[in-house]
Parts: structure tokens; C-alpha cells; sequence
């Protein structure tokens, strides 16, 4: 069962419930996010009525959840949540790409890959500074200089960064430098790095294990979620299967499925899930007509001779195709491309233009960014 506090519970309100419930032999988890306390019972619940607690001073609802993740389910929330990334919102009314190299290899790919990005319409630069590679020989990424290059490149562009974490113990550091942090497919089930980033207050961005169904995707999310961090969006990066035609499978059909199961924003990233520079741009552009909240690609300078992922990154001239290529897709689903911000600004401009059959926006996740 998960107890949803409505925004003028005082602490003594939820001290009476949990109290009452530990009291009948049930334990419980209180997660507190920015505007309200949800309460998860863990337990034998079929002695608690919902009617009853929903009866208690400063309770919203109470809900009985069969499915393993609860906080993530759409029964607990029937709107969708929009993570707000220092001023951009991901699973709202518009579509955000995200861009950037596979890897952090020096400040001058970087720089540059991140001011095409800017400029070819991305919203949000990626990178990566800790490197989660295959092989030990394989480049392992720059570290913490990686993130202070990152930063400077924000500075420079004002995009937010987004930027892997492997490891609990790097989650300060990370944090301190980026403003998303990623899980990567290889430690979703990472489940102490999953704590750790669920302690702290930045979003983050979960990608879907190559082997794991959508059930153990949304319970990694539920762990993040369960320590206290709302601000998780999803992103399905491709499955194993036995084609051998792509690097991994690119699982569109995630996008549907995991939209109707939980209220969180869903992205996806057909770089690593197909491997193929030419393949990015159809499957973005499916994925956006399958609902996807924003695109995550890889791009280069010079990806022949990119240090990670260079065959499946974008070169730089190909961003702002792509970006115009999705903004037609965005349009036919009522929806519209995160604008991008006009040269030499720093300022991010307003909203994009509502299309006259668009539908009123209904998510207001409550959450505030960094
Ligand atoms: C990456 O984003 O560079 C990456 C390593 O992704 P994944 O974890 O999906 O393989
Ligand atoms: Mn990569």
C-alpha cells in the first residue's frame, strides 16, 4: 500500500499514521519529495483499509499496489511527472534532444561538440567522464577532469549536463559538477549506486539494463524513488536479442508499455541501440512518434577517430537535421521540439508556440530542478 500525504500534512500527521502502522506489525518507508510525504507499507496490508487511513488528518490517499515498484506506479500518480533540469523540463509538452560525445576525450571536442549542439537544437549536452567499458584496455573516460571539462562546456553554452555515475562513492562529485546524473545499462541493478543517487537531489537519468525486462527497469527506478529523489527519467538504450544486425535491439515498444505503467518521463538513446551512425536518425524519429519524452545521441568531431562509439555518434553538421527531422514528428503528436536557444544568447527563450489542436498540458510533477 502507498499512503500519498496531501501538501499541509504537518510531521505529526504522518508520525500518527506510520505510528498506527507499525503498531499493527507493518513496516513502513517514508519518502519525502519537494511538495509532499508518500508512505510506502510494507507488509501484510490486507488488515489496513485505505478508507480508514484515507480518514486520517493530512492523507491524501492510500492505495493498495500488487506491482513491485508502487512510488513509480500511475496508480499512485495519474499525471505524468516532468523533471525539471535547471529549466528543462523533460516529460512535459516538449521533446528534448539531448547531445554531446560518447566520451569526454579533451576541452576542445568538447567545446566544440557541445557549441553544435547548442546550435543544432539540443537542449541538453551529454558526455562521458567515468567510462563504463567492455574492456579494461578500453579508454575508461578522463575522471574528474572529464567533469570539470564538462562544466566549463556548460559555462560556456549554458546546457545542462548529464553525465554517468558508476560508483556510490562518485555520486558527490558527480553531482557537484553535473545537473543529471546518469545510471548506465550496466548498474541498473547497481542497487547501492541506485541508494546513493536516490539520497541526493539532482535528476537522474535511469537507462534501461541491456538484459532487464520493463518490471526490474521500474523497480531499479522505484529504489531512486524510495530514497527521495522523484526526479527520474527512464531511458530505454536497446536489448539483447539474437539480431545481430544492430548492436543491441532498440525496444520502441518500452515507450508505449512503460508510459502506461508509471507516470515517469521516458527517453531514448538510438545510438547505442542500434551501433549505427544511420540508423540514429529513423529510430529517434519512431521513438518520438511513439511517445518519447526526448532523444539522447552521441556526436563527434571526427568520430573516425573518437575514442568510444564512434561508428553509432552523429557527426556535428548531422544535429541540426536531426532536430528539424523530429520537430516534424513532434508536430504530427501535438508536441514540439525544446526550443532551441538562438544564436549568441545565453537566455533560453519561452515556451514553443501552442499548435491550435494541441491539449492542455495536465503534468505538474512539483518538482524543482538544481
Ligand atoms: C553511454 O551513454 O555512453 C553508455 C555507456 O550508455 P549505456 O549505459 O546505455 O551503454
Ligand atoms: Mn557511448
Amino acid at each position: 500500500m502507498v499512503i500519498v500525504m496531501n501538501d499541509r500534512a504537518t510531521d505529526k500527521d504522518v508520525e500518527l499514521v506510520t505510528g498506527n502502522l507499525t503498531r499493527m506489525g507493518l513496516g513502513v518507508h517514508v519518502s519525502r519529495g519537494a511538495e509532499r510525504v508518500i508512505i510506502g507499507v510494507i507488509g501484510d496490508v490486507r488488515k489496513v483499509s485505505p478508507e480508514i487511513v484515507e480518514s486520517y488528518p493530512g492523507v491524501e490517499r492510500a492505495v493498495r499496489i500488487l506491482e513491485p515498484y508502487k512510488l513509480a506506479s500511475r496508480k499512485v500518480r495519474s499525471t505524468p511527472t516532468v523533471v525539471d533540469c535547471c529549466g528543462v523540463q523533460v516529460g512535459g509538452r516538449e521533446v528534448v534532444l539531448i547531445a554531446g560525445p560518447c566520451s569526454v576525450e579533451n576541452l576542445s571536442m568538447t567545446l566544440e561538440t557541445a557549441r553544435a549542439a547548442r546550435s543544432g537544437g539540443a537542449a541538453m549536452l551529454r558526455g562521458g567522464a567515468f567510462k563504463p567499458r567492455s574492456s579494461p584496455y578500453s579508454f575508461q573516460g578522463l575522471g574528474l577532469e572529464g567533469l570539470e571539462i564538462l562544466a566549463q562546456a556548460r559555462g560556456e553554452t549554458d546546457l545542462p549536463v548529464v553525465t554517468e555515475v558508476m560508483a556510490p562513492e562518485q555520486v558527490e562529485i558527480v553531482a557537484a559538477h553535473a545537473d543529471m546524473l546518469q545510471i548506465g545499462a550496466r548498474n541498473m541493478q547497481n542497487f547501492n549506486l541506485l541508494q546513493e543517487v536516490g539520497r541526493q537531489r539532482k535528476p537522474v537519468m535511469l537507462k534501461r539494463g541491456m538484459m532487464a525486462s520493463v518490471d526490474e527497469w521500474l523497480q531499479a527506478a522505484e529504489y531512486v524513488l524510495a530514497y527521495g529523489n522523484m526526479q527520474v527519467v527512464l531511458c530505454e538504450r536497446g536489448i539483447r536479442t539474437f539480431e545481430t544486425q544492430t548492436r543491441f535491439t532498440l525496444d520502441l515498444s518500452a515507450v508505449p508499455v512503460v508510459k502506461k505503467l508509471t507516470h515517469l518521463p521516458v527517453i531514448v538513446d538510438p545510438c547505442h541501440g542500434t551501433g549505427k551512425r544511420d540508423l540514429v536518425a529513423p529510430m529517434a524519429m519512431a521513438a518520438v512518434a511513439a511517445g518519447a519524452d526526448g532523444i539522447i545521441i552521441e556526436a563527434h568531431p571526427d568520430p573516425e577517430t573518437a575514442l568510444s562509439d564512434g561508428p553509432q555518434s552523429l557527426r556535428l553538421e548531422q544535429i541540426s537535421g536531426l532536430s528539424a527531422s523530429l520537430s516534424h514528428i513532434a508536430a504530427a503528436i501535438g508536441r514540439c521540439m525544446h526550443p532551441a536557444l538562438p544564436q549568441g544568447s545565453l537566455s533560453r527563450p519561452q515556451a514553443c508556440p501552442k499548435p491550435a489542436q494541441m491539449v492542455a498540458p495536465t503534468q505538474d510533477s512539483g518538482v524543482r530542478g538544481c
